[in-house]
């Protein structure tokens, strides 16, 4: 079994669940006491969001190069960095080490493309619905056509991320606000919703919505689990 390097702590709530899902595999698959061989570099998320929201992606991706050195130091095989917004840096951390980096957005794309869906909705941070790295990955390496929600779910999508998720709360009015920004993206003739905030599953779940959904913490953490395995 090969040892899985996760980048974590953005925020440490999805940080957990990658770390549950990742393990719930392999004994799903291995069985009986088997659990995932893993390091973890956990950051402080207090500093990496101030950097976001100041436009420094530089002095953001300096800290998480310097934790993908840890990891390999460390020993792990290849890493995953637990979080959609930061791929954002995915080039600039995989020239720095000799690791592979399972990028999440081809992870959620093969998923997409083995279930046949061209046309998605993206929820996310702002970074991740309105800029380039993660919408273009998915049209123009996999053909996938990406829908975003209008500029005022936006934001009521990125506050709840910030203002609750990443603080561990979780509000039924919020859930609802995200259902009605599902309905609204499914209504403008989307196959599936993409939950591109490893955040967002502690809010809403396949039961909530008929909407069929694509949690990418969930997605990214059972390839993590395929390459560990292979
Ligand atoms: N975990 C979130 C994501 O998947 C948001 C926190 C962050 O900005 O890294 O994008």
């Amino acid at each position: 079994m090969k040892t899985i390097g996760l980048i974590g702590g953005m925020s440490w709530e999805s940080t957990a669940s990658y770390y549950a899902f990742i393990n719930q595999q392999v004994k799903a698959e291995l069985g009986g006491l088997h659990s995932a061989k893993v390091c973890l570099y956990s950051v402080n998320f207090a500093e990496i969001e101030v950097l976001q929201h100041a436009n420094k992606w530089h002095e953001a991706s300096v800290i998480l190069i310097d934790a993908a050195k840890r990891l390999e130091a460390a020993g792990a095989d290849f890493i995953v960095i637990c979080t959609n917004t930061m791929h954002k840096l995915y080039s600039e951390i995989q020239a720095e080490t000799q690791l592979p980096i399972i990028h999440i957005a081809d992870a959620t794309a093969e998923q997409l493309k083995k279930d046949g869906i061209e046309k998605v909705g993206l929820l996310g941070t702002r970074f991740t619905m309105e800029e380039d790295f993660y919408k273009s990955r998915l049209q123009s390496l996999y053909g996938i056509e990406v829908l975003i929600p209008n500029e005022e779910d936006r934001q009521s999508v990125h506050r709840i991320i910030y203002d609750e998720l990443c603080l561990g709360k979780v509000e039924n009015g919020s859930r609802e606000t995200y259902i009605n920004i599902i309905n609204r993206l499914y209504e403008q003739g989307v196959q599936a919703v993409i939950l591109g905030c490893t955040e967002i599953a502690l809010l809403i779940q396949q039961e909530h919505t008929p909407v069929r959904l694509y949690d990418t913490t969930m997605i990214h953490a059972e390839s993590a689990v395929k390459l560990a395995l292979k």
